[in-house]
């Protein structure tokens, strides 16, 4: 291969990149193995690895096939083209209910082994799936304007009974407050001081909203208005104090992330990282590919770092903690110097 290729080679064997597999094997010469690319074992330092273009020149180079990713058998990747079947087929039909058993017989899997494997390839359950993109299509067509009615039947809900019920779950509000703005919910809100600068703290009666990070009181204020221009906003100093006591209590290590009840809108997928993010030790950083890792989606890093940039609670859940692929602390919403003395508070 050559050396623009194997770098290229090598990106695809870092974020364990499937779509790589049967296009070439990389081999261990501190092991002897040869694998695909994303065999799911440790990764290699670079200087132990060389590539090939296919199995046998791996083999007749002197590696043996490795046990858990079986580069050799076409195996894997006929069921990963059954999975990929499988999740078509659930794109193409939304408003229908479709039993594992079905999707099963559809694609010529059994029940059990299409379940394994979809987990595996895709990171979610068949079921999970295609509630999400229902979910996915559902919000953005609340985005576009379109009324909740119309939204439940563009997405696919056959009757609206549990969507209400799921969808405040999944965005935090109701699905007429989610269309409008935040028209119809009413967020109390103070600002502090902190180590880090001012923050900002709202809640609705479910739990916290929105933990900002800012200079001051007045433009944290001025930004939080402009996100929820038809929400209900009361500054409510005294009826925060304890909200506030805890996130400086956080801050400072006294308690943990988990200890917060939250109101917030936000996918599966970010639900996923932003749980990830909490359970990274205080003053520990995770590369976007680690938490994605973590999470069973190793391909998703990109998504994790949007996910990341979307958050709307600061400290509780972690985002300061999540650090580009090479270290490099990255982007935060609330400015890298804060996030530079955030990981110093922490690390004390
Ligand atoms: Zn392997």
């Amino acid at each position: 291969m050559s050396l623009v290729t194997a770098g290229h080679a090598w990106a695809a064997v870092l974020n364990r990149d499937r779509r790589c597999d049967g296009r070439f094997v990389y081999a261990v010469s501190s092991t002897g193995v040869y694998c695909r690319p994303s065999c799911p074992s440790r990764r290699p330092t670079r200087d132990h690895v060389m590539f090939f273009d296919s199995p046998p020149q791996a083999e007749a180079a002197g590696y043996r096939a490795c046990l858990r990713c079986r580069p050799q058998s076409s195996a894997g990747s006929d069921a990963d083209q059954r999975v990929e079947r499988a999740r078509r087929y659930l794109d193409a039909h939304p408003d229908e209910l479709i039993t594992l058993r079905r999707l099963a017989a559809q694609v010529g899997l059994s029940p059990f082994h299409l379940q394994r494997t979809f987990t595996r390839v895709v990171g979610l359950s068949p079921k999970k799936y295609q509630d999400t993109r229902r979910m996915a299509r559902f919000t953005s067509a609340l985005k576009r304007g379109e009324t909740v009615t119309s939204a439940t039947y563009e997405a696919g809900f056959g009757s609206s009974s549990s969507l209400y019920a799921r969808a405040h779950e999944e965005l935090g509000m109701t699905p007429s407050a989610f269309r409008s703005g935040g028209t119809g919910i009413t967020l109390r809100y103070t600002t502090a001081p902190t180590a880090v600068g001012r923050i900002l703290v709202a809640v609705t009666e479910r739990g916290i909203a929105a933990v900002r990070l800012g200079d001051t009181a007045a433009a944290l204020a001025a930004s939080f208005r402009h996100d929820y221009p038809k929400a209900m906003l009361r500054q409510d100093t005294a009826g925060l104090r304890q909200h506030v006591r805890a996130i400086l209590q956080c801050l400072i290590g006294d308690i943990d992330a988990t200890f917060f009840s939250l109101d917030v809108k936000a996918t599966v997928f970010q639900r996923k990282v932003w749980q990830a993010l909490q359970q990274i030790p205080r003053g520990e950083t995770r590369s976007y590919q680690e938490i994605a890792r973590s999470i069973g989606q190793p391909t998703a890093a990109r998504a994790v770092a949007r996910a990341c940039a979307t958050n709307q609670i600061a400290v509780a859940i972690p985002c300061h903690r999540a650090v580009r692929g090479d270290g490099q602390l990255a982007g935060y919403r609330w400015g890298l110097e804060r996030k530079k003395r955030l990981l110093a508070l922490e690390r004390r």
